[in-house]
């Protein structure tokens, strides 16, 4: 399966390609449906996921990823780019 990976630098979507079988969502009806989070490949409820910045659907929604990496490396990417547009104005 193929989705969208934002690339701050190129400012850009690039081709993410993760496993058929990963259970990436953007949206379900059930905070309590196993979903797999598009950036580690790890299980976690819905519920307790939250909205890449950087992993969207053709339509620019952002799917669901887990609470490490929201927090973790788009949460370090966000911050350099934005520190990085500070700088250039
Ligand atoms: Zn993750």
């Amino acid at each position: 399966m193929t989705l969208k990976k934002w690339n701050y630098v190129k400012k850009e979507y690039e081709p993410y390609e993760i496993p058929n079988d990963w259970n990436v969502k953007t949206y379900s009806e059930d905070t309590d449906e196993v979903v797999t989070c598009p950036h580690c490949g790890r299980n976690f409820t819905f519920g307790d996921g939250y909205t890449s910045h950087e992993i969207h659907t053709e339509h620019g929604f952002g799917y669901t990823v887990c609470e490490k990496c929201y927090f973790g490396q788009e949460h370090e990417r966000y911050m350099r780019y934005k520190g990085k547009a500070r700088t250039i104005r």
